[in-house]
């Protein structure tokens, strides 16, 4: 029963509408970063530099030396719907530019204060323009360079839902420099800078040849090893940068993908690379790449997505045979370059192991009767579990008074290893092992940032570092437990999954003991000499917590001699 006759339904504001629009357009100050900057390149920059003061929060400032705008189209910018890029629906399968829906300046103005300033070439004098949560506060001529600049300070400070869903200002200054390397990747012949808290972080060079593109954002250690990939037909071109096999990552964070120079995340696509890489990629790891694929714009549909992370494909089938084929045939031809590595040592090893693995299991259960007939185990010289063999290069098998143990080698090195870095730390008495030559970590941008921020932690653990310059770390010492000969790959690993990690949550101390331990600690497939075996069980005795791994997998399995017995019907 309703007793009003009064109509519910109203026409919402413009400014509530683009307020609402914005929500999903401008998710996170990077979203506001990447239109910006899109909007830059559209408009013909060679050099952006981008201003952030707390992770976005507080200030964005994009500053181009583009087009520019005149009086008329700068105040038009800001209109919803508002674009100079289409002008009919057609336009949009042959568009080239990154923009097209004429919402971002909108949106952004609509939950924030923003001021810009823009001069066309054929203008005396430029434009000023204040916006304040979506109105428009004043308007007039100002001196400026041809190109325009645009401050957006106090971001959703008008949609305080919003606003609470921001992270730590780490996590969105990872979110702010991982798209700018999306976009300076695609955009070599373009320079980028950015300042975070007023500090430089990067300063790409103008001009590039994407080599050296590649290698600033992503790391050298990247760039020399990757293969590089070309792959034209008459309806599609593939060129880019794969990771040398021997190189899988644990998170896709290292995949650039680039459809018709637009930045996008495309399963198919990555699906396709991981197809063609095969076996020769370990389980739950992926290929790193950056890959430009160039096609008719009509066969791409770019307006899926409002945040345009996603395009679909009029023949994906088509796609996906394209880009294996591509990949396929560049990690072929690497392979027969490298003959000297195909006469595989490891899979000659591999199968050597097998019949390893079969004997061990023969002479483990002969050993078991015969121990057991003579009741040798009542009167073992040790207290501890005794050594059987190691097995699959994976496991070590042992004896206990219980019955036959067998034990996960990574997972019982891990809990070790975390227990004393752990301890080291509560007990602030961390043993340092100083490295005989430092270590050069040239790391990607984001792990730069990250490092930057988890200095402490690491320090506290017994690193030492030195920031040698820009994105190169020297580490001149280690915590004792984790010396090892391997520093390096260990260390590089340890940076890709947390780093990766990073953008989801806070960096957590424990994050990073957890990281470090499982990337320290000897592998699945790893051979060890008797005596590694050994010290390994015994290390595990003197481990507290020594049931699990520190990601709460089990360390060892039990087959008890009660088990064995009821198996046996004895
Ligand atoms: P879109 O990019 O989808 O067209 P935007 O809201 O991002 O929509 O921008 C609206 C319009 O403002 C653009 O079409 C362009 O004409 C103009 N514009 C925005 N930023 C710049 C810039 N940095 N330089 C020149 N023109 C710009
Ligand atoms: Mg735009």
């Amino acid at each position: 029963m309703n007793s009003s006759s009064q109509a519910k339904i109203k026409i919402l504001p413009d400014t509530l509408i683009s307020q609402i629009a914005a929500g999903e357009v401008i998710e996170r100050p990077a979203s506001a970063v990447k239109e910006l900057l899109e909007n830059s390149l559209d408009a013909g920059a060679t050099f952006c530099s981008v201003e952030i003061e707390q992770g976005g929060m507080k200030l964005i400032a994009v500053k181009d030396n583009g087009c520019g705008m005149n009086a008329e189209d700068a105040q038009a910018a800001f209109k919803r719907h508002a674009t100079s890029k289409i002008s009919q629906i057609d336009d949009l399968s042959r568009i080239s530019s990154y923009g097209f829906r004429g919402e971002a300046l909108a949106a952004i103005a609509s939950v924030s204060f923003v001021e810009m300033r823009t001069r066309s070439s054929s203008e005396e004098s430029g434009t000023e323009i204040r916006y304040c949560g979506g109105k428009m506060e004043s308007k007039n001529s100002a001196g400026c360079p041809v190109g325009t600049e645009i401050v957006v300070r106090n971001l959703f400070f008008n949609t305080p839902a919003r606003k609470k869903f921001m992270k730590s200002e780490t996590t969105e200054l990872s979110h702010i420099v991982g798209n700018i390397s999306h976009l300076a990747l695609a955009n070599p012949q373009v320079g980028f800078e950015l300042k975070h808290n007023g500090k430089t972080l990067f300063n790409l060079p103008p001009n590039c040849k994407i080599q050296s593109r590649v290698s600033d954002t992503l790391g050298k250690d990247f760039f020399f090893r990757c293969i590089e990939v070309s792959f034209v037909t008459p309806s599609i071109n593939i060129h880019g940068f794969i990771g040398e096999p021997g190189m899988p990552r644990s998170s896709k964070r290292h995949q650039y993908l680039f459809i018709n120079g637009r930045d996008v995340t495309d399963p198919l696509v990555s699906r396709a690379v991981s197809d063609a890489y095969g076996s020769r990629l370990p389980a739950r790891s992926w290929p790193a790449f950056v890959l430009n694929v160039d096609m008719d714009p009509a066969e791409v549909d770019v307006n899926v997505h409002p945040r345009k992370l996603s395009v679909k494909f009029s023949d994906s089938g088509r796609i996906y045979r394209d880009v294996s084929q591509a990949i396929n045939q560049t990690l072929k031809k690497f392979e027969s370059e490298n003959l000297a590595f195909a006469k595989n040592p490891i899979s000659a090893g591999k199968n050597g192991d097998e019949n390893t693995t079969q004997a061990a299991l023969d002479f483990s259960r002969e050993m078991l009767m015969q121990e057991k007939r003579e009741g040798a185990l009542s009167n073992a010289e040790e207290s501890g579990p005794i050594i059987v063999s190691q097995i699959a290069d994976s496991y070590i098998l042992a004896l206990s008074e219980e019955g036959i143990e067998v034990i996960d080698q990574h997972a019982a090195h891990e809990r070790i290893l975390y227990e004393k870095l752990k301890r080291s730390s509560i007990d602030k008495k961390m043993q340092i092992q100083p490295l005989l030559a430092p270590l050069q970590i040239n790391c990607s941008h984001d792990e730069a940032v990250f490092l930057d921020q988890a200095l402490e932690t690491l320090l506290e653990l017994g690193f030492e570092f030195e920031k040698w310059s820009g994105n190169t770390f020297l580490v001149t010492a280690c915590p004792i437990a984790l010396a090892s000969e391997n520093m390096e790959k260990m260390f590089k690993s340890f940076l890709d999954s947390v780093t990766a990690e990073v953008s989801k949550k806070e960096i957590l101390p424990e994050k990073i003991l957890k990281t470090l331990a499982c990337k320290a600690a000897v592998k699945f497939g790893m051979k060890l000499s008797p005596a590694e075996q050994k010290e390994l069980i015994s290390e595990l005795q003197k481990t507290p917590n020594n049931a699990t791994c520190p990601h709460g997998r089990p360390v060892k399995v039990l087959l008890s001699f009660a088990e064995l017995e009821r198996r046996f019907y004895r």
